[in-house]
């Protein structure tokens, strides 16, 4: 039968330009400081519980209310379980949230230089959005999100460019935004300072989401989570059971009970992390480059003389992966994530040699 070409099914398709993600080479000998992950590995008590799964249990569905990770970040946090929501990476959650609190048809607002994940789901869910141009140094303008919005949305530390705002800002944003929900993706605060966690008690539209991808080192186990008021979360419930009730699978819910309470070895790990970083600016610095202060696992730099495009396609051919991003303001600069030191002092000797030919 000759097929027919006025079919309309695909003028009906929604039609999304979808975010593209860092990548996720093979090949084991590429040193990988594209996608900010943690160079160590998770808290032993996640290999102990994955080691001991009951595959049997495997049989059945997973608890849809998460319960044991919800109670004990509930109990981590000093929070009540009914104001912890938990997805599948903090992606989901963040999907799960813009669909749930940005229902208005007022333009949600969020910086120009940020997450680029954000615009995407304006796009798949018709969010109409404004963005607000961060200043030279790449910092917040606070008095751009006084103005009427449907939502505000405020990576901090901010992605890509690692710039955290003191609390206060943070504060002055949601205290001028009574009528809207504000989201604070806080995937790197444990690199940076005080979050915002502490202003939920006293901001009802306040929701704050964090990730076990960055400073808990288990970003291939895809666990996030939302904190904020009872209302909030109950939304973000009632969304998530339309869609999926059973997100997160038997194992991540395990392995990420152990992820909440082993602290102490990762706060250790961080701790590396802060000091490699610093030795890292040093060389940044001695190579050449600059960037802003950063409060996150990552640095976002900048040559004097050699292009960002340049550098990263020479890195790349040297196996050595970091992030660029050819966007308007930014499309001269490097995300590099923070690495062990041996593979940090592999990058400059890199680029020791490379910025030398040049
Ligand atoms: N928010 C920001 C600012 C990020 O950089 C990332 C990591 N790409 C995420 C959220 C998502 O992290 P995950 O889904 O792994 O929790």
């Amino acid at each position: 039968m000759e097929l027919m070409n006025n079919n309309r099914w695909e003028s009906y398709i929604r039609r999304v330009t979808p975010y593209v993600p860092g990548e996720q080479p093979k090949d084991e000998s590429i040193i990988k400081l594209n996608t900010n992950e943690n160079p160590y590995p998770p808290a032993p008590g996640v290999e102990r519980v994955l080691r001991n799964i009951d595959v049997d249990r495997l049989r059945l569905y997973p608890d849809p209310t998460i319960g044991l990770l919800v109670d004990e970040l509930a109990s981590f946090y000093e929070l009540d379980k009914d104001q912890v929501f938990v997805g599948v990476g903090s992606d989901d959650v963040l999907a799960n949230a813009f669909l749930t609190f940005f229902n208005s048809d007022k333009p949600i607002i969020f910086p120009d230089i940020t997450y680029s994940f954000y615009p995407v789901y304006c796009d798949l869910y018709r969010i109409p959005y404004e963005i607000q141009p961060l200043d030279k140094e790449f910092r917040i303008v606070k008095e751009d999100y006084y103005k009427d919005n449907g939502g505000v949305v405020i990576a901090n530390p901010n992605a890509p460019t690692s710039v955290y705002e003191e609390i206060s800002i943070i504060e002055d944003i949601v205290s001028h935004n009574p009528n809207s929900v504000v989201i604070v993706d806080e995937a790197y605060i444990d690199f940076a300072g005080e979050s915002a966690l502490s202003l939920v008690s006293k901001y009802e539209n306040l929701l704050v989401v964090q990730t076990f991808s960055k400073s808990r080192s288990m970003a291939g186990m895809r666990i996030g989570y939302a904190m904020g008021s009872k209302k909030l979360i109950k939304a973000l419930n009632d969304v998530k059971y339309s869609i999926n009730s059973y997100t997160l699978n038997q194992a991540s819910i395990l392995a990420g009970v152990e992820g909440v309470r082993d602290w102490e070895y990762y706060n250790e790990k961080i701790q590396n992390i802060l000091d490699v970083r610093n030795e890292s600016e040093k060389e940044f610095r001695r190579l050449g480059f600059s960037f802003p202060k950063s409060g996150a696992n990552f640095l976002f730099v900048t040559h004097a003389s050699i292009p960002a495009k340049d550098l990263y396609e020479a890195l790349k051919e040297n196996k050595i992966y970091v992030r660029y991003f050819d966007l308007p303001r930014i499309d001269n600069y490097l995300r590099v994530t923070i690495g062990k030191k041996e593979e940090m002092d592999k990058l400059f000797d890199f680029l020791s040699k490379y910025i030398e030919s040049k």
